[in-house]
């Protein structure tokens, strides 16, 4: 059964990762994808010939998530192109870790606009379009880091942690509107920004998880799948994590 036909998807950082095996679930379930990347042209531009061969229409757009600007001129370019959004993926993110004592402005400064301010773009220029269809789903990305802390990563887990209160507090204002809003939190997944970490700091945390191994970029679509869908219409307010059972 095909959970998304007639909607349409805009996920922001699907060239790679999690938000490509995201826009790959979704047009395999016969949603409509738009996905934005920053830098990976030659990635963004294969995977809008793969989804487009599944039968769907897919655009991919060159934008950064971090500026307000672009963010405006994005959602305006995909409802003149796709005639609405039905469901919005905050899931572009980066990493910039070190000890608080050695982090400079920049690295703090570059983490909360790419990861928060980005969550905070997307979703208020997108949520005009909610307001006028009459419903929405909006999923953002987290991290079970937001919930938990992690050494080496102060400026990441404030941007995830306040992507929770970002969540419920939209969950709030809008759940009148049929507007959902829900967040997921992975934890430890075998992306490009896991494969860039140390490989003793990935041992370590390979014995911190219950389940012993990594998760894969397709279990965590397989939850945002969930939440796009009418599966989940009285579902909003909520972080799911996906995380083999490291967050209890
Ligand atoms: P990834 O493999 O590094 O991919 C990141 C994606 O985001 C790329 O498509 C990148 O585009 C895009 N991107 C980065 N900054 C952007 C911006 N300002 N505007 C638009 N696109 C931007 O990362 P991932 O592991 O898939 O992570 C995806 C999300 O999951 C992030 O929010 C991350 O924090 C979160 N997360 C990941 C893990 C994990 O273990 N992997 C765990 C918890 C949470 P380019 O390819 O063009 O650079």
């Amino acid at each position: 059964m095909k959970l998304l036909l007639n909607k349409t998807a805009l996920i922001t950082g699907a060239s790679r990762g999690i938000g490509l095996a995201m826009a790959k679930k979704f047009a395999a379930h016969g949603a409509n994808i738009a996905f934005t990347y920053m830098s990976s042209e030659e990635k963004a531009k294969a995977l809008e010939l793969e989804l487009n061969s599944m039968g769907i229409k897919a655009k991919a757009y060159k934008s950064n998530a971090a500026s307000f600007a672009e963010s405006v001129a994005l959602v305006e370019d995909v409802v003149k192109e796709f005639g609405g959004i039905d469901v919005l993926v905050n899931n572009a993110g980066i990493t910039r870790d070190n000890l608080l004592l050695r982090m400079n402005e920049e690295q703090w400064d570059e983490v909360m606009e790419n990861n928060l301010k980005s969550v905070f773009n997307l979703t208020k220029n997108a949520c005009k379009t909610f307001l006028k269809q009459k419903g929405g789903s909006i999923i953002n990305v987290t991290s079970i880091v937001g919930m938990k802390g992690q050494a080496g990563q102060t400026n990441y887990a404030a941007s995830k942690a306040g992507i929770i209160g970002f969540t419920k507090s939209v969950a709030d204002e809008l759940g009148s509107r049929s507007i959902r809003c829900n967040a997921i939190a992975p934890g430890f997944i075998s992306t490009d920004m896991t494969d860039a970490l140390p490989e003793d700091t990935k041992q370590l945390y390979f014995k911190q998880i219950p389940m012993a191994r990594f998760g894969s970029a397709e279990e965590v679509a397989n939850v945002a799948l969930f939440l796009a869908s009418d599966l989940s219409t009285y579902v909003s307010g909520q972080v799911i994590s996906v995380c083999g059972a490291l967050n209890r």
